[in-house]
């Protein structure tokens, strides 16, 4: 059963009423079956944009030439698009040119997969052409049609079944999988910024680790290379009981899906390859390999097109990933000093959810003292204690007043009274710091 919103019944009623066919049709339809929130409703409909225009007082042209149109009701926007059928795919993306069609049939062949492929409407009820409620009642992700043909009209449609997949705990169904193996290739022409919103949604999916069937079928190749780099890296020490690609979709699946933190756990290790060494008893070393991680992970950001602030904060992360300290409080300070408060929090996460994925070997220990750096950073903020220069009791202008000379070396000096603080916060007091510079100035 499908209750759609009333606003969809209205604009589904207002075509039906002027002798148009109208329905609910793809994810919306998908999505309900399978009892979940649908992200937005996608109407589809045999009137013409022009048709569907005059119909309604508030539309605008959002895809005119791909027969789209969205009707505005009270503010919220919905997507009318005319029956269409795709001409050729010029490049494994866009169809070169679409035909209206009079035919729901047509419109419903042209959609990826057989559990999008579904249309319904209150008066007439469930569209199922091509098996798409089977599927979704077996949990298989099956092309519409012939696998190949549609993975070459559109390669963007491989990363979509890996991620519809991944999101529905779905399997895919063996033509398809072959369908997509066999042209994965093709994700070369398909835009940078396409494959971060898919590869994003499967981060954040409930299922991640699709992405190691996505690299057995040769996919990952040719979006993330440096995936399958670590898949066949393995790492002999007594730390880990699994090649690094393994120890990597185990920790992914350690951490709540937020976008950074899933990112930060993706990219954590992916220097290792690099840097890996055996010594005389056969144990792979991986010296500085967080920095190495790092490196990676902005280039493979920056290629992808990632955000400025989602680079910096995941950088962050991959960096200090595998940052340890006495477990005290000076060094617990310097840390959230040099992390950062914004992240001090996700780096603990980051590091539990690394430890959860080794081998138990040293586990209870390195959870204990993850636990006490954890108690550390509670109390420090409790106590409000400096451990950034914003927090520090003097500030340039102070030392200017106190004498000192405008310029570069009043940035030294308040680095190192905040070193001082971090300490010590004791000191954390204008006149004592204020002493405490006039030494440095001897
Ligand atoms: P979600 O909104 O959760 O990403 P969705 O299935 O609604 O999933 P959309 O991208 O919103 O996906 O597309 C709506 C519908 O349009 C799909 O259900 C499918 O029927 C069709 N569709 C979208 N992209 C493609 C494509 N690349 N090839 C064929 N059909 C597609
Ligand atoms: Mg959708």
């Amino acid at each position: 059963h499908i209750s759609m919103p009333e606003k969809v019944k209205e604009i589904i009623g207002t075509l039906r009423a002027a002798g148009f066919e109208a329905w609910a049709v793809g994810g919306c339809v998908r999505d309900s079956l399978l009892g979940r929130e649908p992200e937005d409703w996608d109407i589809t409909t045999s009137a013409t944009p022009e048709q569907t225009k005059e119909l309604f007082s508030r539309t605008f042209d959002t895809g005119i030439q791909h027969g789209t149109v969205t009707v505005l009701l009270d503010g919220e926007g919905f997507e009318v698009t005319t029956y269409r059928i795709d001409g050729a795919y010029e490049d494994s993306r866009h169809p070169k040119e679409v035909t209206f069609t009079r035919n729901l049939k047509d419109d419903l062949l042209r959609r990826d997969f057989t559990i999008n492929a579904m249309a319904y409407s209150d008066e007439e009820g469930l569209v199922d052409i091509f098996g798409g409620m089977e599927d979704l009642e077996r949990g298989v992700i099956r092309c519409v049609g012939n696998a190949r043909e549609r993975f070459s009209e559109d390669a963007l449609r491989i990363l979509r079944g890996v991620r519809f997949a991944a999101q529905l705990g779905f399997r895919l169904e063996e033509e398809t999988r072959e369908g997509m193996e066999a042209l994965a290739p093709t994700l070369q022409k398909i835009s940078a910024e396409r494959i971060q919103t898919e590869l994003l949604k499967i981060l954040l999916s409930g299922r991640p680790d699709m992405l190691r069937t996505a690299w057995e079928l040769g996919i990952t190749a040719w979006f993330l290379p440096e995936f399958d780099r670590i898949m066949d890296t393995s790492q002999e020490t007594p730390h880990h009981m699994y090649t690094v690609g393994e120890h990597t979709l185990h920790a992914l699946l350690n951490v709540r899906p937020d976008r950074v933190l899933r990112l930060a756990m993706l990219f954590h290790d992916m220097g290792k390859p690099d840097l890996k060494t055996v010594d005389e008893e056969g144990v792979a070393h991986f010296k500085k390999h967080a920095l190495r991680s790092e490196e990676i992970a902005r280039d493979v950001m920056r290629r992808l097109k990632f955000d400025n602030e989602t680079q910096r904060k995941v950088a962050v992360l991959v960096r200090y990933h595998d940052y340890r300290m006495p477990v005290q409080g000076k060094y617990v300070r310097r840390a959230m000093n040099r992390i950062g408060l914004d992240l001090f929090p996700l780096y603990l996460e980051v590091r539990r959810a690394d430890v959860l994925a080794q081998s138990t070997y040293l586990r209870e220990e390195k959870l204990a003292d993850i636990d006490g750096v954890e108690a550390l950073y509670r109390q420090s903020l409790a106590r409000q204690e400096c451990v950034t220069l914003k927090d520090l009791a003097v500030n340039g202008r102070d030392l200017i007043e106190a004498g000192f000379r405008p310029g570069k070396e009043l940035g030294v000096v308040l680095e190192s009274l905040l070193e001082a603080v971090i300490e010590d916060p004791q000191l954390n007091e204008k006149s004592r710091l204020l002493e405490l510079a006039e030494e440095k100035k001897k």
